[in-house]
């Protein structure tokens, strides 16, 4: 079955009690059981008909053994962080989600939980920084704000080699353009708040495992941890993954046509987007993925200027988040990024001309007449 027709097909995409085409939302927090211990469902924080449709989906659209729907994407990296143990060693790519950031400094470091930020774009500086008490290695690929690139197959033999465990956030990417199991990650992370739900109208969080074993594991503390996907909510996101290969189509050829734009404007000194041959980890993103999406950053020199520019655009909503049928527009610095101390984000090169932008579905020439009225202003 080729993306565009999973994407429709794929998981459980029907009723077979009543035919309907559309999974239905079981609003039930029991089952009845047919005999102690004789049951489909049971309760449903173990397990939801609605939520498992959605699971069943995210595992085929990633290539993986079983999926998992959490509460938001941070419930789900909680989740996953939760196969580790105090002292165990875990490396992460250093331009990680603000969110993830704070995860790993200010709670599980109370749980004795160690970590490292490494550039890991560079297969040195991961080489380097493997101890003996290493367990993960944790990637983003492309990376926010700054978009830069891992190659994951490299990654993952040096995660073989060392017996660690693979985890790859793929939200940028979705598992329309890439899919990180196949490459050899072992677990493949979503923020299904993003481009999966797509309408700014959802927060969810979604795991692939490339393992039985992993399966049995993670379902044992998604269970346990119960930050579970409602099955609304779960509803929801299988609806919007059904225009998901659409979607990222559109929002890739608007992207292209901005990037063009900015480009050419003077105002802008820097442009971060995978798709442009001169963006470093361009080829390596390319062997890898088919797409390179919707985000982009750039420099537009100051604070100032940037503020400005966010307050007077008329299409693009000022507001964290990105992904969605609109655009959205934001300054990492003050917002996605504040909660990465300024030192560590001057180090990174995430200024605070910095903006950036994720394009959604508007016509096109209204969102470069946007850009272009606020930059002139
Ligand atoms: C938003 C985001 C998260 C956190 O997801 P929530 O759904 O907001 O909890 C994690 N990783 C990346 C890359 C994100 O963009």
């Amino acid at each position: 079955m080729k993306k565009k027709t999973m994407m429709i097909h794929g998981g459980i995409s029907r009723d077979e009690h009543t035919g309907a085409v559309s999974v239905p939302i079981h609003h039930a927090s029991t089952f009845k059981q047919n005999g102690v211990g004789n049951f489909v469902y049971e309760y449903a924080r173990t397990g939801n008909p609605t939520r498992h449709a959605l699971e069943q989906l995210i595992k085929d659209l990633e290539g993986g053994a079983a999926g998992f729907a959490f509460a938001s994407g941070m419930a789900a990296i909680t989740t996953v962080m939760n196969l580790f143990s105090a002292g165990d060693h875990i490396i992460l790519t250093d331009d990680v989600y603000g969110g993830t950031f704070r995860l790993m400094t200010k709670v599980l470091n109370k749980h004795k939980i160690e970590v490292d930020f490494v550039d890991t774009s560079s297969t040195e500086e991961i080489i380097k920084n493997i101890k003996s008490n290493t367990k993960a290695i944790y990637v983003e690929t492309p990376t926010n704000p700054l978009l830069k690139i891992t190659n994951i197959s490299e990654v993952s033999k040096i995660a073989k080699d060392n017996g660690l465990l693979l985890i790859v956030d793929n939200t940028f990417s979705t598992p329309y353009w890439q899919n990180p199991i196949l490459h050899g990650a072992n677990i493949v992370l979503h923020s299904a708040t993003k481009y999966l739900g797509g309408h700014s109208d959802v927060v969810a969080g979604l795991v692939v495992v490339d393992s039985e074993q992993l399966a049995t594991e993670l379902h044992f503390y998604q269970n346990s941890i119960g930050a579970v996907l409602g099955p609304q909510d779960s509803w929801l996101l299988i609806r919007g993954i059904k225009t998901l290969a659409i979607r990222m189509e559109e929002i890739e050829s608007n992207t292209k046509k901005i990037v063009e734009f900015l480009k050419n404007h003077k105002l802008v000194s820097k442009i971060y987007y995978p798709g442009l041959s001169e963006h470093k980890g361009h080829d390596v993103h390319l062997s890898q993925a088919s797409g390179f999406g919707g985000m982009v950053s750039f420099d537009v020199g100051s604070a100032e200027k940037a503020e400005q520019i966010l307050k007077d655009v008329h299409y693009f909503t000022l507001a964290e988040s990105l992904g969605a049928v609109e655009s959205l527009i934001s300054l990492p610095a003050k917002m996605t990024h504040a909660s990465i101390p300024a030192e560590r984000r001057a180090e990174l090169g995430i200024t605070d001309g910095l903006v950036r932008i994720s394009v959604g579905l508007e016509d096109v020439d209204d969102l470069i007449e946007d850009l272009e009225q606020a930059f002139n202003k």
